[in-house]
């Protein structure tokens, strides 16, 4: 078995897995706009093929495709019977995908009911929060990983109820721009979750690595527990510098689409600022966590030797070496 997730980050940095829900939107398994999951009980070898791609890559951490699996978001799309089986198989599919090569996490993000000083939302969220936990852990998570808060407020609520459930949280802003919803700058944010009891802090989602990377440093200078950044894989500009915000969001993100390179550029930059928990969001696939896991020593620079031989090419990539470079 697996060490906790803190005893992994106690012996270095962990490499977290890439986006599921744009990725499977792209083969066809997810609707664009809602970006619900049920695809855990419509499609459930496609989400099984695409957790074993990121184990294969190098993903230390699977992470439930529980995002959006809330009681009012899977009513949207005529789903809200379906809220147990829903999240019940997304743990089921995640833990046979690891087969205990890998932690396999729970998921909560934002709800969109969240209201600042209003208590009756606050409780609303509560609830949504404490059915996904309950589904979740009826199967068996090893930790929660709350992602992609737009409020502080609504990221402390989701950190309250993993503690009252007794499971290590990782807690995630996702920024718009300087600062959250409720106005906290990254690192006024990252202390309160911190103070709160979270045990990770730190950015998903939203920015590419260009633009999370110093929001992701500033709130490792203002905390001493881990700190984690999953940026998204598709190129954000200063204007706009979320990807949700983009002229070709929610499906037409292909020609915005980051390398592997970019992304294994800021897994470096990220470990070498100090974060702890390093991965992607969506737009980032097997390819780009790949990249990452070479960049961070976890997996080898080639698949196998090749000899080359740029005289007697048996290749294009041998052939066409000069063009390239010209
Ligand atoms: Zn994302």
């Amino acid at each position: 078995m697996p060490k906790s997730i803190l005893e992994r980050l106690k012996q270095g940095v962990v490499l977290g897995d890439g986006g599921y829900l744009l990725a499977l939107e792209n083969r066809g398994y997810v609707q664009a706009g809602p970006f619900t999951p049920e695809v855990t009980i419509e499609h459930p070898n496609a989400l099984r093929a695409l957790h074993e791609e990121f184990l294969f890559a190098g993903a230390e951490v699977l992470q439930v495709l529980a995002f959006y699996a809330s009681e009012n978001k899977l009513a949207q799309i005529g789903y809200a019977g379906k809220l147990a089986d829903i999240n019940r198989a997304a743990v089921t599919i995640a833990r046979e995908a690891a087969n205990n090569q890998a932690l396999v996490a729970g998921d909560l993000c934002l709800t969109w009911k969240y209201k600042a000083a209003d208590d009756t939302a606050a409780d609303e969220c509560r609830q949504l929060f404490d059915d996904q936990i309950r589904y979740q852990m009826d199967v068996g998570v090893d930790f929660f990983i709350a992602e992609t808060f737009l409020w502080a407020g609504e990221a402390l609520l989701a950190l309250e109820r993993i503690k009252k459930a007794g499971l290590p949280a990782m807690v995630t802003l996702a920024f718009e721009g300087p600062k959250t919803r409720d106005g906290k700058t990254p690192g006024e944010a990252a202390k309160m979750l911190e103070g709160a009891g979270a045990d990770i802090v730190g950015t998903n989602c939203w920015m590419d690595p260009a633009h999370m990377l110093p929001v992701v440093a500033e709130m490792r200078k203002a905390v001493k527990c881990y700190v984690a950044a999953q940026p998204v894989g598709y190129r954000c500009t200063d204007q706009v510098p979320f990807f949700t915000g983009s002229k070709g969001f929610p499906d037409k993100l292909n020609p915005y689409q980051l390398t592997r390179y970019e992304l294994g550029d800021f897994a470096k930059q990220a470990r070498d600022v100090g974060v702890n928990y390093i991965g992607g969001c969506c737009g980032c696939e097997g390819s780009h966590i790949r990249q990452m896991a070479r960049v961070l020593g976890k997996k080898p620079l080639e698949l196998r030797e090749w000899k080359v031989d740029y005289q007697h090419p048996q290749s294009a990539t041998e052939a066409y070496k000069q063009l390239r470079e010209a």
